[in-house]
């Protein structure tokens, strides 16, 4: 089955063309970055327009690089939420539109379940798995009993990681997004400031970041106050340590209870570096049964290939949406808290 999936929520329009849910023929990304730098974070009317822009050139340049004509395809999927409205509007308006034109199933897809299912380019998914999901807007442990089956076990109380990177990143002076920087910065420095790792034991699934975030910043100023230099390698690797110390003691804690066969990591802080290698160390030593699957680097971020792995697993599932189809801004995951926590 060939698909053509469109991404539009944030600040990335992409279009790909995938195979059977697990091989990608294109994988088109324009990003905004640039445009959105100086003001410090994603500006939603700015983002609409790029997306408008790029949108028609996407479509046809993932077809072209596919070499793969409409009346080939079998589906049109779409991230239809979680995101920004007016940025997931485009691909959405543009997806319906397609799918009308070419008489084609139009596949609504939800972008955390697109995060997840970029698994899916390195292997087979193993049920029960469990997702580590996280990424700017989102930090969750999802169960999935079944293929196409989320449950959110735990998730963020307030920042999720990627956000809380992102703004200890703009007090040292970092452009956005700060993630990929202070990863590198973290690996050339120490753990010398210990702060705080809230919720580390808490007998649940929920991470919490706004208190570090603090902790981080109150250190910065103060010391600014006083004039003293701090170690910015130093600073990025004791704020890297604590949210991975966290993440990491939590998801083992939800692999053992929950007896998961396969971890899952995704979204776009999954490329971050000191995670992958905790997380590897953490399942070789404690869960040497589990199999652990990380996202390729390059589809941690937002793209139209992980929407087109998603949008074929939904498609199985008989999922698919009419032209009525609307974005989704505060689009959430069926959940039955009950069942699992
Ligand atoms: P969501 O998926 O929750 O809707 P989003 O799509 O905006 O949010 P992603 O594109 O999945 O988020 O991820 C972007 C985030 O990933 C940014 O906050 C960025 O700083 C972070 N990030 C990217 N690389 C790294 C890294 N190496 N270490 C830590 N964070 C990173
Ligand atoms: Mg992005
Ligand atoms: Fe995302």
């Amino acid at each position: 089955k060939l698909i053509l999936a469109i991404e539009s929520s944030c600040d990335e329009t992409s279009v790909a063309v995938v195979k059977n849910g697990n091989e990608i023929l294109s994988n088109f990304i324009a990003t905004q970055i640039d445009s959105h730098q100086r003001f410090g974070g994603v500006v939603p009317e700015v983002a609409s327009r790029h997306h408008i822009e790029q949108i028609t050139l996407g479509i046809d340049q993932a077809l072209k690089k596919a070499a793969v004509e409409p009346d080939d395809l079998d589906a049109v999927a779409v991230t239809y939420g979680p995101g920004l409205v007016g940025a997931l509007l485009v691909g959405v308006s543009a997806a319906k539109s397609f799918a009308y034109a070419h008489n084609l199933p139009l596949i609504p897809v939800n972008h955390m379940a697109g995060h997840i299912y970029a698994a899916r380019f390195v292997k087979p998914i193993v049920f029960p798995s469990l997702a580590l999901l996280v990424s700017g807007g989102h930090t969750e442990l999802v169960y999935m009993p079944a293929e196409n089956v989320f449950k959110i076990i735990g998730e963020t109380r307030d920042d999720a990681a990627g956000e809380a990177y992102d703004k200890i990143g703009r007090v040292l002076g970092m452009k956005y997004p700060a993630g990929k920087n202070i990863d590198e910065l973290a690996h050339q420095g120490h753990d010398t400031f210990n702060f705080p790792r809230a919720m580390e034991h808490d007998d649940n699934f929920d991470f919490s970041f706004s208190g570090l975030k603090s902790a981080f910043i109150n250190t910065v100023h103060h010391a600014d106050q006083i004039g003293e230099e701090l170690d910015r390698k130093d600073l990025a690797a004791s704020f890297q340590q604590s949210v991975v110390d966290v993440i990491v003691s939590k998801t083992k804690r939800a692999c053992e209870q929950l007896d998961i066969k396969q971890l899952i990591l995704a979204g776009g802080v999954a490329a971050n570096q000191g995670l992958r290698e905790t997380l590897d160390s953490m399942i070789k030593k404690d869960l040497p049964e589990l199999d652990f699957v990380k996202a390729p680097l390059k589809l941690c971020g937002d793209n139209g290939a992980m929407i087109g792995a998603a949008g074929y697993v939904a498609m199985q599932h008989g999922e698919s949406a009419d032209l009525t189809l609307n974005a989704d801004p505060s689009l959430e995951f069926d959940w039955e808290p009950d069942a699992v926590r």
